[in-house]
């Protein structure tokens, strides 16, 4: 019999959620930032052994809803909640013993699901703090998702609590979401990557159109944000910066689709977009057109 099941990925903000989730699939997925709300869907990636399959779900972080966007998101992220077999709840062990789960995402009971705490970063942690983490949360696992120390035994303790069951998706899958979702975050995240603060959460990625049969794949894509002063400071000095985010953007979609990409990108103002309930249903955040 195999064991099948959805892992949900939780925690705060740059815990290391994306960067865990890639890890475990073992491939790029999910995109990561030091900023933090940089994931702001559920992304999903599947990871298939001969007898165990994870399909992993990434949160957007567990916020306090104080604008539309951050209200649509933390939706998000408490459904992927209800709806996990096993949770692995993450935290940055350098901010000390975690709280509980439900005390961090404000839930009014705890999860039906397993959560197994999982103390991340600890390749920043000296060996004196580790060992007080450790005395302090004798059940969490200890990982650094960025060397990959600790993974293994993550994945054993998920796959110990997952459900006897056939696998939910083809054992070749890595993703369900389309070509067009990683591009639009690939995009994204090189605009974060070179933005400076205050206009990342400005920033939406629309892809008009994506020709998978041309040669080189054309796509053409629009990056949204809220004002024209943000829309000046992506176009850069005679087009520097919109070119160089293009770019590099244009590096990372050819290694996803392993083809040659023409990226025709541009900026367009969609004024005060976060606040607008229509423009965040377009762009994939809002949680009730799932
Ligand atoms: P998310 O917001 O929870 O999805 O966090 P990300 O996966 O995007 O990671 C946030 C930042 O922390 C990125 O700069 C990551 O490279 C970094 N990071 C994640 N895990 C580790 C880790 O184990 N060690 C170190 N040193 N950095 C990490
Ligand atoms: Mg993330």
């Amino acid at each position: 019999m195999t064991k099948a099941g959805i892992v949900t990925v939780a925690g705060k903000p740059n815990a290391g959620k994306s960067t865990t989730l890639n890890r475990i699939v073992g491939q790029k997925l999910s995109i990561t930032s030091d900023k933090p709300q940089s994931t702001r869907d559920r992304v999903v990636g599947i990871r298939s052994t001969a007898d165990a399959q994870m399909v992993i779900l990434d949160t957007p972080g567990l916020l306090d809803p104080s604008y539309a966007l951050q209200a649509a998101m933390r939706q998000t992220a408490v459904a992927a909640l209800k709806d996990a077999d096993v949770i692995v709840y993450l935290a940055d062990g350098r901010t000390g013993p975690p709280p509980s789960l439900q005390e961090a995402a404000g839930l009014e009971s705890p999860p039906k699901a397993p959560v197994i705490t999982v103390i991340n970063k600890t390749d920043l942690l000296t060996p004196a703090d580790r060992a007080e983490l450790e005395a302090a949360c004798p059940d969490a696992l200890m990982l650094s998702a960025l060397t990959g120390d600790g993974i293994d035994a993550l994945l054993v303790n998920v796959e110990a609590k997952l459900p006897e069951s056939p696998f939910l998706y083809p054992e070749d899958d890595v993703s369900t979401q389309s070509v067009r979702f990683f591009t639009s975050e690939l995009i994204r995240e090189t605009a974060l990557e070179q933005l400076e603060q205050e206009v990342p959460y400005s920033v939406a990625c629309e892809i008009e159109e994506l020709r998978e049969e041309r040669n080189p794949v054309y796509i053409r894509a629009v990056i949204y944000v809220e004002r024209d002063s943000q829309k000046r400071i992506l176009i850069g000095d005679k087009g520097r910066r919109i070119r160089d985010i293009g770019a590099a953007a244009r590096v990372k979609i050819e290694s996803l689709i392993g083809a040659r990409v023409y990226l025709d990108l541009w900026v367009k103002v969609l004024q005060n977009w976060r606040r607008d309930a229509n423009a965040l249903r377009r762009f994939g955040y809002s949680s009730q057109n799932r």
